[in-house]
């Protein structure tokens, strides 16, 4: 029996005995271990294929494992490599086919590297390139379109590395058309804004020459043309305020109605003219002598209302005094005709009457009073005569 048959026999009784089933890899292990003490040769010889075997599975898996995956450049270098081994992969082990498979990896890694290193330079010069863009026409903003071109040609021509190209250049082209759109919707952004910055000064003329003759207006409404102190309807109003304020802080104030004496002769002698001429010093010296705070008007014809703030009654009077003194001291001039004027009234304090109608009444019935009484007369609701 040659020992091969030998080394089977014994390797399935051995199985048996140990009762392990006689699967192909438990019958491979227990046959290496009988060749082990029966046939030495013979076990040196199944070892070898064994590693034989191993090698030219990973021999064939080779070329996935040491292809290239950034840079391709070595493709030859590697392929002759690979075909030598296929057709002594028993050489594989030897010194001159690792030291071959040492260079090939080295220049591999090498290879890879300048590739990243090529991205990373391609990456900065477009983002450096974009800044510049940007800041030319968006932080700039200026007009200048050759200054744009200028850059846009730099992009064009930036010299992207071949190893980039497949991704970077996607971008670089992407990037042009974007500056491109951003240029043309700025251009139109440029364009539009000029035209609205057009409209909007010439609607802030408007506004403004509107704005003076709206000033003009409510100062007419509310002016008297003749004599420039309030109208009867801006007098109105300024009762309103008035009582409002009387309500709430108990504000004291006197109501003044005043009537030139006599007034339709100054007419009849020296003309309409001249009446006019009186009124408008009449209503002079009364605004002159008003306070801010207080009120003249116009009631009509040559009949004046005045709303007199006071602390103390004696202010009142005080006023009443000067308006007389001045009024009845000038001489009303008219060309070269020379007027004296008096005037009546009849003060009523707010605070002495119910509301401002009954209060305003009794002005009005102490200055016909005071007519009856002989004129040049003011006579004060508290019976105070000056
Ligand atoms: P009395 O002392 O009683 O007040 O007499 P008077 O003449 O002042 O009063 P009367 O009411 O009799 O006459 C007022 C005149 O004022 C009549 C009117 O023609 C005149 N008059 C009214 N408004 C104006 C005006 O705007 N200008 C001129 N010039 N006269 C006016
Ligand atoms: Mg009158
Ligand atoms: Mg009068």
């Amino acid at each position: 029996m040659d020992s091969t048959k030998k080394i089977t026999k014994l390797t399935l009784e051995s199985l048996k005995k140990k009762d392990i089933a006689p699967t192909p890899s438990h019958y491979e292990k227990e046959f290496l271990a009988q060749a082990k003490t029966l046939d030495k040769e013979l076990y040196e010889e199944i070892l070898q294929d064994n590693i034989l075997s191993d090698l030219n599975y990973f021999i064939e898996n080779l070329p996935e494992i040491i292809s290239p995956s950034i840079n391709f450049s070595n493709d030859e270098k590697i392929n002759l490599y690979l075909e030598k081994i296929n057709q002594n992969p028993k050489e594989f082990l030897s010194k001159t086919y690792i030291d071959m498979l040492k260079e090939i990896t080295k220049e591999r890694v090498k290879a890879d590297r300048e590739v990243l290193k090529n991205k990373t330079d391609d990456i900065i010069k477009l983002s450096n390139l974009m800044e510049k863009y940007f800041d030319k026409t968006i932080l700039e903003s200026t007009n200048s379109s050759e200054k744009f071109d200028v850059i846009k040609a730099e992009l064009k021509d930036l010299n992207i590395s071949n190893a980039s190209y497949r991704e970077l250049g996607q971008l670089q082209s992407k990037l042009i058309n974007t500056i491109y759109s951003i240029e043309h919707s700025m251009q139109n952004n440029r364009v539009e804004l000029s035209e609205s910055k057009e409209q909007f000064d010439s609607l802030n003329k408007k506004i403004e020459e509107l704005q003076k003759e709206l000033a003009i207006v409510k100062q007419e409404k509310s002016t008297d043309f003749l004599t420039s102190v309030l109208n009867r309807r801006a007098y109105e109003e300024e009762v309103n305020k008035i009582e409002k304020k009387y309500e709430a802080f108990e504000s004291n104030y006197a109501i003044v109605f005043y009537d030139i004496d006599h007034f339709k002769q100054i007419n009849d002698t020296y003309g309409h003219t001249c009446g006019d001429t009186v009124l408008k010093t009449f209503g002079k010296i009364l605004k002159n002598l008003t306070r801010k705070e207080d009120v003249i008007a116009r009631y009509g014809g040559e009949e004046f209302l005045a709303l007199i703030n006071y602390e103390e009654e004696k202010e009142l009077y005080k006023y009443i005094k000067r308006v007389k003194n001045l009024i009845t001291t000038t001489n009303f001039k008219y060309k070269d005709i020379r007027i004296h004027v008096e005037f009546s009234a009849g003060v009523s304090f707010r605070k002495n009457f119910k509301n401002y109608t009954d209060a305003k009444k009794r002005a009005d019935d102490l200055l016909y009073q005071a007519k009856k009484e002989g004129r040049n007369k003011v006579i004060f609701d508290n019976g105070e005569i000056l």
